[in-house]
């Protein structure tokens, strides 16, 4: 049994640690329409390694990244290490001839009369530009909130919200009615207010649903448009915020409007953190030098995380726990059904061809709203501390998984998996165990 096991052993060594192995380009034969790409791998750290003949530099373990330059057409690349050879042809296809007609931007259409549509979807974004992406949405509206419209640009509407205040909406997202919401405002009834031991609740009584913003900060502000007896048919609303502002939600249930703002908590003891593993079953996420999948180290360092969070007494809540596939929406719908205070994505970071991967390394934490922002802060300057990894910056961006006002919400980028040393880091569960450390460190620091 025992010289069986050493066999596997030793065959198993050998399948990993002395090939070469070639994780991007994913194919001998592919398709690049970039100016430069990398060859990603790894090889016997005691051989050596060459691409068409250039002496390529691995780290200790055998991991390299290597960029290449590519012309118009096919380009060969012979890689070599030790007795082992492999030939790689990617195509760059050929830049397509400019076109001679002159480019016209789009313009805004404004229309002779006011227009009035209905949104057609849950969830429908309302954004300051006409732009389909970035830090640019205002509000997620309900079905049926109805919108007046004066003019249009390619694929949006233009929203009038008051005499001062406009918005865009795709024109995509709502439908056309025969109406006339600007000439019928929405009145407002009565309101409400009541706590629980972790939420102010304010409820807002209309008599028909209306377009709203709310605002971050302290005072936080609800303002609601096109409302009858209001001075430029706006109705604005402040709550005083004690402390730091830890998760809210507001939306239209029927013709009631519900704001839910979270009490600053005191403690992580029985505080609901979600961890969002990202990727999983068939989304395996990227690769790294080493071929291990993004999916899986997400997960392990996820459930580090978990065991590290349960310890301090925090209410731990997993949006996967084992290899399965769960949808972008599942995940945050999931924190938001638990009341999660915090939810925390975790990923491993890639890179587009013509970047280079050596040049990448370390630890990024993104957010989309400002009341987020320090708990990002505090976890990145965590993980450069405590798991030394490289500071790659806080940043605001337009991820699904940080777009939730009802939780904290960050996404950290533990490292990148096509930098060599990053890659050794990654797949090291002590490395692991340290940045769930350092993350639950960052976590506590914020409350
Ligand atoms: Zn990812």
């Amino acid at each position: 049994m025992k010289k069986i096991f050493l066999l596997c052993l030793l065959v198993f060594l050998g399948k990993s640690v002395y090939a070469l192995d070639i994780v991007y380009p994913k194919s001998p034969n592919v398709t690049i329409s970039a100016d430069s790409s990398f060859f990603i791998g790894n090889t016997n750290p005691k051989s050596w390694l060459k691409i068409n003949g250039e002496d390529v530099k691995f780290n200790k373990s055998g991991a390299f990244a290597h960029v290449i330059n590519l012309k118009d057409g096919i380009n060969t690349f012979v890689i070599e290490s030790g007795a082992e050879r492999k030939t790689y042809t990617i195509n760059k296809p050929f830049a397509k001839s400019v076109s001679k007609s002159v480019y016209r931007a789009p313009q805004f259409v404004e229309y002779n009369y006011l227009k009035n549509y209905l949104v057609s979807d849950e969830n429908t974004p309302m954004r300051e530009t006409p732009v389909d992406s970035g830090i640019n949405r205002m509000s997620h509206f309900q079905k049926d909130i109805p919108l007046i419209v004066d003019g249009e640009k390619q694929n949006f509407f233009r929203v009038v919200l008051n005499d001062n205040t406009k918005a865009w909406v795709a024109k995509s997202d709502v439908k056309l009615v025969v109406d006339d919401f600007i000439n019928n405002p929405a009145s407002l009834k009565s309101y409400e207010h009541k706590q629980t031991h972790e939420f102010d609740i304010y409820a807002f009584h209309f008599d028909k649903k209306t377009p709203y913003v709310m605002k971050e900060g302290n005072p936080f502000i609800l303002t609601f448009y096109n409302v009858r007896n209001n001075p430029n048919s706006t109705y604005t609303f402040e709550v005083p915020i004690k402390g730091n502002l830890f998760g809210y939600s507001g939306k239209f249930n029927g013709n009631t409007f519900v704001l839910k703002i979270r009490k600053a908590p005191k403690s992580i003891k029985g505080l609901k953190i979600a961890i969002d593993a990202g990727h999983g079953g068939s989304e395996c996420g990227a690769i790294s030098c080493h071929c291990d999948k993004e999916k899986d180290i997400n997960l392990a360092i996820s459930k580090y995380l978990e065991a590290e969070l349960k310890k301090r007494g925090a209410h731990v809540l997993m949006t996967r726990k084992n290899d399965v596939y769960v949808g972008l929406r599942e995940r945050v719908d999931f924190a938001n059904r638990h009341d999660a205070a915090i939810l925390v994505s975790i990923h491993g970071n890639a890179l587009p061809d013509c970047a280079n991967p050596n040049m990448h390394s370390g630890t990024s934490v993104y957010y989309y709203y400002p009341q987020a922002r320090p708990l990002a802060d505090n976890v990145l300057k965590s993980m450069t501390k405590s798991a030394a990894t490289n500071n790659d910056q806080v940043r605001q961006g337009s991820l699904a998984l940080v777009r939730n006002t009802n939780a904290l919400s960050i996404l950290i980028e533990v490292a990148y998996l096509i930098n060599p040393d990053d890659s050794d880091l990654l797949r090291n569960p002590e490395f692991q165990k340290r940045c769930a450390k350092a993350i639950a460190d960052g976590i506590e620091k914020s409350i």
